[in-house]
């Protein structure tokens, strides 16, 4: 059900986009001046009103219930459903949306009622979000961060065999522009023995992607590597917002507690499986002298079309810049090949043990950097622990995030032959 890559929408704004094109598809939950929080449709500049559609008459069976799950002002019921009515939906979409749809003369005229600007449109968080668990797979990411601690034996011995993760925290995941509030907490200076008190002076970013969970498993009950990408609904960009200077002193031996979970961000976007299908790619080779995935997390098709081809981008503007006139800078160009466990691996290590995945739950992959300098995921890494300032083209300098400093993160999808697709942004602006 690949769509021709020269497809075009009868929505112009969304031909030759470069988020949202015809191929894309992806849902949220919007509101608008007199609309309550409702699902939706990116579809270049505009948004397609799940809830008016139905009522409009639009949707048939399977494609029908999918649309009244998605409808709703959380997409919890919608990814509970997996991916066959995920598909059916789709499938309606595309025949829709399409400019040379043979009912086009009938549909067009009422579908175009439909669509709202998404300049005017307010963005939610699509899901209500039961349980964030974030993991660290970013193996150049775990190197980086390693070496700054343990220069002779970055890795710890468990990194190969588990695909490492922590329980976030679900409460304050917020949608992109949300403005990020500096924390306070405690950090202890060095060669201190006793911490001070006070706001945050090494706040970071982390880039990652964000994965929501599907229909998920009982308690009790694994999901097997085999049938994992089924439980997987959609994915974002992701920021894991990071106080450096709590974390230091609070890691120890628990993990990340409050220099995490004060803030995470998201793009508002779910792009499905369906519309990443082109550009999955086969999972990179380990290097010579790695162990071998355990079996149950060891499966041929994963390994063979179980990862993304997703360039992933980072930015960063300055409120000096913005007064300039300034563009964002790139900080960061990286790829989600630096994945060292696929996706369908997180899932099933989750749930290996009985642990219950619900619709509407959240991943985070860990920080997805790559090995050179220009693709490091977080200023940790860029600064290298904050020894080294970066310049930025307005002439300051950083270690890590002042006030009014703004991060935004962007991601696309390209393969020859195909129409590329992106993620709209993840913003925010540290207050
Ligand atoms: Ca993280």
């Amino acid at each position: 059900m690949t769509t021709p890559s020269n497809a075009l929408s009868w929505v112009t704004s969304a031909n030759g986009h470069s988020d949202f094109p015809l191929h894309n598809l992806p849902l949220g939950v919007f509101s608008c001046d007199g609309l309550s929080k409702r699902g939706g449709v990116a579809i270049g500049e505009m948004i397609f009103d799940l809830r008016a559609a139905l009522d409009a008459g639009f949707f048939n069976g399977a494609a029908r219930d999918a649309a009244e799950a998605a409808s709703r002002d959380q997409l919890n019921d919608f990814f509970a459903l997996g991916a066959p009515a995920r598909r059916a939906l789709r499938s309606e979409l595309l025949h829709l949306l399409d400019r040379s749809s043979p009912q086009l003369s009938r549909l067009q005229p009422l579908a175009e009622t439909l669509l709202h600007p998404m300049a005017e449109c307010q963005m939610h968080v699509p899901a209500r979000i039961g349980d964030y668990t974030d993991f660290y797979v970013g193996i150049h990411h775990a190197m980086n961060v390693g070496k700054l601690f343990r220069p002779d034996n970055p890795l710890l011995p468990n990194y190969k065999y588990v695909p490492i993760g922590y329980h976030g925290r679900a409460s304050t995941i917020c949608i992109s522009d949300t403005p990020v509030k500096r924390p306070n907490g405690q950090t202890l200076a060095p060669g201190a023995v006793v911490p001070e008190f006070g706001p945050s002076k090494r706040l970071d970013y982390e880039l990652e992607m964000g994965v929501w969970i599907g229909p998920g498993n009982t308690m009790g009950e694994a999901i097997s590597i085999v049938d994992a990408a089924e439980h997987i609904a959609g994915f974002c960009l992701l920021n894991d917002w990071s106080a450096r200077d709590l974390q230091a002193w609070e890691y120890q031996p628990l993990g990340p507690f409050l220099s995490k979970s004060f803030a995470t961000s998201i793009s508002a976007w779910v792009v499905t499986a369906e519309a990443l299908e082109p550009f999955r790619t086969a999972q990179p080779a380990r290097p010579e002298g790695d162990p071998q995935p355990l079996p149950y997390l060891l499966d041929a098709a994963d390994q063979q079309g179980g990862a993304l081809d997703i360039e992933l981008e980072v930015l960063l503007i300055t409120e000096q810049m913005k007064e300039q006139g300034m563009a964002p800078q790139r900080l960061a160009l990286s790829n989600t090949q630096n994945m060292y466990w696929t996706v369908a691996q997180m899932v099933s290590h989750h749930s290996v043990n009985g642990c219950k995945l619900q619709p509407g739950d959240l991943f985070g992959t860990g920080t997805l950097s790559g090995p050179q300098a220009g693709q490091f995921g977080s200023l940790l890494e860029i600064s290298e622990g904050g020894k080294t300032a970066l310049t930025l083209a307005s002439g300051e300098s950083r270690r890590f995030l002042e006030t009014g400093d703004e991060v935004i993160f962007r991601a696309r999808c390209r393969r020859e032959g195909y129409a590329s697709i992106g993620f709209g942004e993840c913003r925010g602006v540290v207050l």
